[in-house]
């Protein structure tokens, strides 16, 4: 029987799900999937330049957990840079604290504390009225 994963907390999901280099046609690219908990980690530790130690309570992880995060998400990333390819950010074991919506047309998240109806909550950006819940993918036994 294998342990189960802990979920790992989210605090604010990419403003993207996706990355690729300008101009060239997304069947061109090799795929280069970034998990949610990969991006998160790699936010709190490089971005926010906090310490592997501060990363792991905040996410409710382990420290080494955060080590491995952070070193699949560099590869990842450096893969992209590197080879050209398109880094799509989905799935992972996280949980977010709230409700995760994306914009079907600009494709950006937005994060609501409350489940929302959407004809009332428009894109911010583009004004798109149907927004689109993000299922949280179940936890893994
Ligand atoms: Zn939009």
């Amino acid at each position: 029987m294998s342990r189960p994963r802990k979920i790992r907390q989210v605090q604010f999901p990419p403003r993207y799900d996706s990355f690729k280099p300008c101009g060239i046609p997304t069947q061109e690219l090799v795929q280069i999937e970034l998990t949610l908990d990969e991006y998160e980690a790699l936010r709190l530790v490089d971005e926010q330049q906090l310490d592997h130690e501060t990363t792991a309570a905040i996410m409710g992880v382990s420290r080494p957990t955060v080590t491995r995060l952070v070193e699949s998400a560099h590869n990842k990333v450096a893969r992209m840079l590197v080879r050209g390819g398109m880094l799509v950010i989905q799935g992972g074991d996280y949980q977010l604290n709230g409700h995760l919506y994306r914009c079907p047309k600009c494709r950006i998240f937005q994060e609501r504390l409350q489940k929302l109806r959407p004809a009332s909550h428009p894109c911010p950006q583009c004004k798109e009225s149907n927004l689109v819940e993000i299922s949280l993918p179940a936890v893994q036994a």
